[in-house]
């Protein structure tokens, strides 16, 4: 069987299907740009972010984390230049009224003309308006009174506590440059087209690191976090040859980056960012020690002078990441009896149920429940004694569980168990003494 022509539907399809992810608020019609996690979804985006955060701030000693409001005071959002300058452009068909961003009508062109439909404005070929200027911050009035004085943002990005905390966070740490301070947590964009599935929606969650060094050691550091990032997502068992670093354009960098890397994947969409590296020079220090009247810079003692650090920022999404993963590790396939079956290939560090447990029979369900609360104190475990063994194991195989163990009724004699790996659907008698073991090698 050709794997599925169309990669997106089926994926949504299989998500919605399988507890990974639903439209929000879906007895209403959904809202567009908004999504829930069911759980396997809740579980994956869990693991996702545990591996990001172990990465980056437990496994080292130059990293410390924070976990910061997402209301934070409107003059933040006017220093760091999003009151003026966080716009897409916009324009509008005068016939039929749908809305597009203006820097990416020959995307969606492109898109239509893969499928066959007409060229011209991507809905109806009406003529489109000039495009305008649209501020993506979703706007809030904190208090009683909905008044300009009220004001405030969701942010649109977890870095800026990071850089207003700078000092704050440097000084309880006592780390010394360079170093770096990382969160993670939700960011609110009113996008114009929010579209791809969960890649681009208006509620969404980022990974962030701000690492904190000397000018001289720009570059350097630069080199260092495209490198680390780009093999972070190896790790996460996405396919190399799938990933590529791209420096971005003059004309693509933001106002404050000296340079950027991208991380990309190919989507079915084409090559899209995961993930931004940029230098993001000292600029976001400088802005809000000028306009809180606050000095955020930073004292060396050795040479005893202040100097405002260089920023490089690895910024990652959470959700970007999540499809990158479904979208990675989905797959097809005829089987030896002729049927077929869809299987995610998760890496089993990532796989939201590491390891199924069935009984045979319903009448094994004391033994093979037993067994599972065991594997559960080790691996995210699955009791399942619903339907035939082989309805079991697809069930299993659409959801990424690498390992399926049956326990039947020899289990009881000879105690061990048939190990089912997903990818190969080889089958293997093992010990159940030596099974934690076993399973731990294979998810090294
Ligand atoms: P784009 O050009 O696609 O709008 P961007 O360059 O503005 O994205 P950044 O501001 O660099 O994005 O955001 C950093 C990361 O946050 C992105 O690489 C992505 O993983 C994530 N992200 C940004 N916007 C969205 C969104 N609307 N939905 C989901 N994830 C997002």
């Amino acid at each position: 069987m050709k794997k599925s022509e169309n990669l997106m539907e089926t994926l949504t399809g299989l998500c919605k299907r399988r507890g990974f992810i639903f439209p929000s608020s879906e007895v209403y019609g959904g809202i567009n740009g908004f999504w829930d996690y069911g759980p396997l979804g809740a579980e994956l985006k869990k693991t996702i972010k545990e591996a990001w955060w172990k990465n980056m701030v437990q496994d080292r000693d130059d990293i410390v984390g924070i976990d910061s409001s997402i209301v934070m005071h409107p003059r933040v959002w006017e220093a760091s230049g999003h009151v003026d300058s966080f716009t897409d452009p916009m324009v509008d068909c005068k016939e039929c009224k749908s809305r597009y961003r203006a820097d990416k009508l020959q995307e969606y062109r492109e898109e239509l003309g893969k499928k066959g439909k007409a060229e011209g404005c991507p809905s109806c070929g009406g003529e489109l308006t000039e495009a305008r200027k649209f501020n993506l911050m979703f706007k809030t009035f904190v208090g009683p009174v909905e008044s300009e004085a009220s004001v405030a943002y969701l942010r649109p990005e977890t870095c800026q506590s990071i850089f207003v905390n700078f000092k704050q966070v440097q000084t309880v740490s006592r780390k010394k440059v360079p170093f770096g301070i990382a969160q993670m947590g939700k960011s609110f964009r009113n996008e114009v087209t929010p579209r791809n599935f969960i890649f681009r929606s208006r509620e969404f969650e980022q990974m962030e690191m701000e690492f904190f060094c000397q000018q001289k050691d720009e570059d350097q550091w630069l080199d260092y976090w495209k490198q680390s990032r780009f093999d972070w997502y190896v790790e996460m068992g996405v396919k190399k040859e799938k990933l590529r670093l791209r420096q971005q354009t003059p004309d693509e960098l933001a106002h404050y980056a000296k340079a950027a890397f991208d991380v990309e994947y190919e989507f079915p969409f084409g090559w899209q960012e995961l993930e931004g590296i940029a230098n993001r020079g000292n600029y976001d220090l400088q802005q809000h020690s000028k306009a809180s009247g606050k000095d955020l810079s930073y004292f060396d003692d050795e040479a005893k002078e202040h100097y405002m650090p260089v920023v490089i920022e690895p910024s990652a999404g959470v959700d970007r990441t999540l499809l990158t993963l479904l979208v990675d590790a989905y797959d097809e396939e005829t089987m030896e009896n002729g049927e077929e079956r869809s299987v995610l290939r998760f890496h089993p560090r990532v796989a939201p149920v590491q390891v199924g447990v069935f009984p045979l029979s319903k009448k094994l369900a004391e033994p093979a429940r037993k067994l599972a609360a065991d594997l559960r104190k080790h691996f995210r475990a699955f009791y399942d004694d619903a339907g035939a063994i082989g309805r079991r194991y697809r069930r299993q195989d659409e959801i990424g569980t690498p390992y399926c163990v049956t326990f039947d009724f020899a289990s009881q004699e000879d105690s061990c168990a048939t190990v089912r790996e997903r990818d190969s659907m080889k089958q293997e008698r093992v010990s159940l003494e030596g099974l934690v073991e076993y399973l731990r090698g294979r998810f090294e």
